[in-house]
């Protein structure tokens, strides 16, 4: 483990790389519960301070071309590709994750998420210009909202700054991002990208609860437009202060991605890819795959090839390259984990298939976990478990999975297994998720919108309706006279 003095500690606030006045929050090597470093927090004025140096370089950000900006975003993604090394053990060492899933998945896809955003500005679309009214030709304009404050979850730091800061900045937005009080170290490494690349006060970069440095930004009033990825009661708290203030808002909430097993599928594909895609990051993930829907002929055969993949994942391995999970990020995480499976445990119907407890040892672990039986009013299958645990519960027919898979108060991702492309489609068009993989499950290309309907929240993350999420359209109307 790095020594606490040489890890990044600093804020970034109008181009100047600051301690924060504020007080320290301990931030917590998940791995083994011991303190990895205490930060100091913004302090209310620094974060007043963040707003106003957004505010102050909004004016020249928003004349920049789209070339210019296209530039900025290519060289950040150059420098996170290059600062890989210093940027994936800190990752790993704060979330606990793996390290070569870091450096597999989660830094090119964040390099990746600059690049398309910096193709994307380029390359925007608006009805053509006219004469719409005799004497007149109207045209439209993308501009820029103004001063975004993005905050940010726990569970992929990395690639939720990028998610947040790319689009922002590259529709001509400045920002304040605010990362999670447990997970801000690779945010800090990204303030000395951000500070070598881009002009003073496009992008600044505080620490501090949400319930501090987070309210006071969303509820600030030279804030435009507020940008939450986070728990459904924390995308309450934005609507209401959006109220308050009026102001936009970008939620992508919470999710419970059921995945839809019908009795034509290759039932190998879907223990391989449930085993995989129900338990990456501890199945700390809005789009995990963690709870089926199994057509009843195939219900047993799959449940006990599930059960054999699921036993077999490995966590809190020495050799970190034979795990396939980390731990949870805090023992209060693990501890909600362990009780929804107490309680689901505690109804007759349900079978424990795989895991169950929280294994010996230090650190926030808990067993990869296979739930079999679950109905669909259990609490299993209606609420997030935010951990690695699947539910499964068998279905009668397509009818009846689309029916429950729907009645949810979630909407972000699902996912249907078919042999039968056809049928897979016909149960897709159906389904009421922001995302539907067939066959597969997880894979989030940038160019694709991510994003939920219900209370998993709405606006997209990547893709270009991300950039029109953070931009606004206006006619301009020039008369002949
Ligand atoms: P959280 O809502 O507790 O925290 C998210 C962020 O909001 C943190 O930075 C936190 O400091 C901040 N925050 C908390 N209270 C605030 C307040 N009153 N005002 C302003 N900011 C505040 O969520 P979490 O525990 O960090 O993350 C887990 C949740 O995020 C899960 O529900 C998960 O489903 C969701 N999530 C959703 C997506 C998605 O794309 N839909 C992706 C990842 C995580």
């Amino acid at each position: 483990m790095p020594e606490a003095n040489t890890l990044p500690r600093k804020l970034l606030i109008g181009g100047e790389r600051l301690n924060g006045d504020g007080e320290s929050e301990a931030v917590i090597n998940p791995r083994n519960g011991s303190l990895i470093v205490n930060l100091p927090q913004a302090s209310a004025e620094q974060t007043d301070a963040a707003v106003a140096a957004a505010r102050h370089a909004a004016t020249r950000w928003r004349r920049t071309t789209p070339a210019q900006r296209a530039a900025y975003l290519l060289a950040i993604a150059d420098a996170i590709d290059s600062q890989a090394a210093r940027l994936a053990p800190l990752e790993a060492l704060n979330c606990g994750k793996p390290l070569y899933q870091v450096c597999d998945d989660e830094i090119p896809a964040s390099a990746d998420v600059f690049r398309f955003f910096a193709a994307a500005v380029r390359n925007q679309h608006a009805p053509a210009a006219g004469e719409y009214m005799q004497q007149h030709t109207s045209l439209v304009r993308r501009d820029p909202i103004g001063v975004v404050a993005a905050i940010a979850p726990w569970n992929y730091p990395l690639m939720m700054a990028a998610w947040k800061i790319a689009p922002v900045i590259a529709a001509g937005n400045t920002l304040v991002f605010k990362p999670s009080e447990q997970t801000p170290l690779t945010a800090l490494i990204l303030a000395d990208i951000f500070n070598d690349i881009l002009p003073p006060g496009v992008v600044n970069i505080v620490l501090g609860r949400g319930e501090h440095t987070g309210s006071q930004l969303i509820n600030h009033r030279d804030v435009q437009m507020a940008s939450l990825t986070g728990d459904i009661s924390t995308g309450q708290k934005v609507l209401q202060a959006a109220v308050r203030t009026v102001k936009r808002t970008h939620l992508e909430l919470g999710g419970k991605a059921p995945a839809i097993v019908l009795k034509d599928a290759d039932l190998d594909a879907v223990a391989a890819g449930i085993s995989r895609y129900g338990y990456y990051n501890a199945g700390q993930d809005c789009t995990a795959a963690c709870h089926l829907y199994v057509e009843k002929p195939v219900y047993e055969r799959l449940l006990t090839r599930l059960a054999d993949q699921v036993s077999a994942l490995r966590f809190n391995q020495a050799d970190d390259r034979h795990n396939d999970l980390g731990p949870l990020i805090s023992q209060r995480q693990r501890n909600s984990v362990a009780s929804f499976v107490e309680r689901a445990l505690e109804l007759p119907h349900i079978e424990l298939a795989a895991g169950g407890s929280i294994p010996p040892g230090d650190g926030f672990y808990y067993q990869p976990t296979l739930l079999a039986g679950a109905r669909h009013d259990d609490e299993i299958v209606q609420r997030e478990v935010f951990g690695p645990v699947v539910s499964v519960t068998p279905c009668d027919d397509a009818a009846q999975a689309i029916a429950w898979a729907n009645d949810s108060q979630y909407g972000l991702a699902s996912s249907v297994w078919s042999g039968n492309i056809g049928r897979a489609m016909a149960v897709a068009s159906e389904l009421e998720y922001g995302s539907t993989w067939i066959n597969n499950h997880f894979l989030l290309p940038s160019e694709m919108p991510h994003g939920g309907l219900k209370r998993s929240g709405y606006g997209k993350d990547l893709s270009m309706y991300s950039l029109e999420d953070y931009s606004v359209v206006r006619h301009i109307m020039i008369s002949h006279q």
